[in-house]
């Protein structure tokens, strides 16, 4: 068994405990409102009128029989097909702060397990989060609805069930920035802060203190992970992995025949080059996960459970955003080979329910990673250089750029974008504007000449193209945002205090984050960092 009823969070938040477990303030739906799991035909101004179902996920699986226990517009508006005046009502609070259970929902905890920092670690599953229901809204789009944070599962070991704010503001905004980087992943519909206080050793140096507590509500196509079949895998449970592996692949595979009997070759296949693919796009943005474990891998291949993540500043294959990863496992320039790691894992779970040959094919689709991962990576790094065609020393060309930036200790974010805003010609001439100050570091390198040289004449190869289209195209997919740690932990410092206006910039300006904004501008968010960010931390506590 591996669904586990659970009722919401609300005597752990003390919420209105008359409306836990109720259908809270509205009438019982009627043939006037959305049926559950249904798209209403309006949007949806009261919870009243909407509705969430967990039937598809209830249905194919046994259940455990133990019953106990600032809003972001586009995600609400375009994903859940509300109104945003609802986010002013007292129902949609109790709603997100997992007070009150939306008509249709179940609340789930998913047990899962997975290998964590290269060992298997057994049972986990959601320790903090709630599955609460599938919305299929008005295009068609699937999502299942989690609050994390939102108190104690039978899955939460040692753990209280909760998330401290610093973190959830983190998960919370960077999930939205990488969605407008282009990046799949989870996203975040909203964030509520609770009243009561959360315990935390932030930096396991044995100095507790208290945090403030918070809830996300958080939407993903699926929440699945690799070790989501690794721990049926591991104890023997081949039955119910066969039932999950299909009902995944039905749900979210549709290219993938349910009675192929390859099927479970072309899912694995598919999840090879999805990974690759998804950690090809982190590296283009500089986006270090932190922990990388198996459990924190979706099998949909998008970003999710935002931890200690980083983006690196000065460029360095060792970054390490996570200071708790003392064996520098998740650094940066690892990803790649981790999500490797990480897919031999899920064959190994994949194995039982393959014959001999089909086992010989899945080792050839995973030798193949290699390829899809760095195919897809020259293909992403030679677009953030506006190359067009192909050109023998492209490669060279990237490395021998990378090479210098790790040198100069170049910011690798606005390297990238300064090279989309500087002319050909400024760059010819080696004449680096002061404000284009990634560029200035990197140009005191005693090979920065022969590298703009070699750079201006691959560009002249470029079929049809002008220095003006050239730029503009660059600056499409060069970010001039990105969620530095210096601006999150502003934002959060903020936050604790009652003030979220700096969550509420952050939030804004990166939904463009191609496009200079005169906020964002002033906010000094495409400077420098300052001196005090050089000291900033990032544990795994959260
Ligand atoms: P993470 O490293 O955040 O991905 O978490 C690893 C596992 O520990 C997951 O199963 C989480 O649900 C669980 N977990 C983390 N923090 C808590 C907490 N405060 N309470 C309960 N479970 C937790
Ligand atoms: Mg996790």
């Amino acid at each position: 068994m591996w669904w586990r009823l659970w009722l919401p969070a609300c005597l752990a938040w003390g919420c209105v405990t008359a409306l836990c477990g109720s259908r809270g303030l509205c009438p019982a739906p009627n043939a006037s409102h959305a049926e559950p799991g249904q798209c209403p035909r309006r949007r949806a101004a009261e919870l009243c009128a909407w509705a969430l179902s967990s039937d598809s996920l209830l249905d194919p699986f046994p259940v455990d029989v133990i019953q106990e226990n600032y809003v972001r517009n586009e995600v609400l508006e375009n994903i859940l097909d509300l109104d945003i005046s609802v986010k002013g009502s007292s129902d949609f609070l109790e709603f997100v702060s997992g007070g009150k259970v939306i008509f249709g929902s179940v609340p789930l905890a998913h047990r899962y397990g997975g290998h964590q920092f290269g060992s298997w670690a057994g049972q986990l599953g959601d320790g903090r989060a709630h599955l609460i229901g599938v919305y299929t809204n008005r295009h068609g789009e699937r999502w299942e609805l989690q609050l994390k944070g939102s108190g104690k599962t039978p899955y939460s070991r040692n753990g209280d069930g909760r998330a401290v704010l610093r973190s959830s503001v983190r998960e919370f905004l960077c999930s939205e920035a990488m969605h407008y980087l282009g990046i799949p992943t989870s996203r975040a519909a909203s964030l509520v802060v609770s009243d009561d206080d959360v315990w935390r050793d932030q930096f396991y140096n044995g100095n507790i203190k208290k945090e403030r507590g918070a809830i996300v509500l958080r939407l993903a196509k699926s929440w699945f992970r690799i070790g989501s079949l690794e721990i049926l895998a591991h104890s023997g449970e081949l039955d119910l992995l066969r039932r999950l592996l299909d009902f995944i692949i039905q749900e979210h595979f549709p290219s993938i025949a349910m009675n192929d009997s390859n099927r479970y070759l072309e899912f694995f296949s598919t999840v090879v080059s999805k990974t690759a693919n998804l950690i090809s796009l982190w590296m283009s943005v500089g986006f270090a996960h932190g922990v990388c474990n198996t459990d924190n891998f979706s099998l949909l291949s998008i970003t999710i459970d935002y931890g200690p993540f980083g983006f690196m500043e000065s460029y360095d294959p060792n970054f390490v955003p996570n200071t708790s990863d003392d064996e520098r496992r998740y650094k940066i320039g690892n990803q790649a080979s981790v999500g490797l790691f990480n897919l031999s894992k899920l064959l190994q779970a994949l194995k039982p329910l393959l014959d001999p040959r089909q086992k010989q094919l899945a080792s050839q689709i995973l030798e193949g990673y290699g390829e899809h991962y760095y195919t897809r990576f020259t293909e992403l790094f030679k677009t953030k250089l506006g190359l067009l065609g192909e050109k023998e020393n492209d490669n060279y060309l990237i490395a021998f750029l990378l090479k210098i930036m790790e040198d100069t200790k170049a910011d690798f974010t606005m390297t990238f974008r300064e090279l989309s805003e500087i002319t050909a010609d400024q760059l010819k001439e080696l004449h680096i504007p002061e404000e284009f100050w990634a560029l200035q570091d990197l140009g005191k390198h005693k090979l920065f000449s022969e590298w703009v040289t070699m750079y201006l004449l691959r560009l002249k190869s470029n079929n049809n193209d002008s220095d003006a289209k050239r730029r503009t195209r660059m600056a499409t997919v060069n970010p001039r945002y990105i969620l530095r740690n210096w601006m999150a932990e502003s934002a959060v410092q903020k936050a604790n205090l009652n003030d979220f206006s700096e969550v509420q910039l952050l939030g804004q300006v990166l939904q463009h984050p191609f496009q200079r904004q005169e906020a964002a501008e002033r906010a000094g968010y495409s400077l420098r960092p300052p001196a005090w960010a050089k000291h900033l931390k990032v544990s795994c506590s959260s």
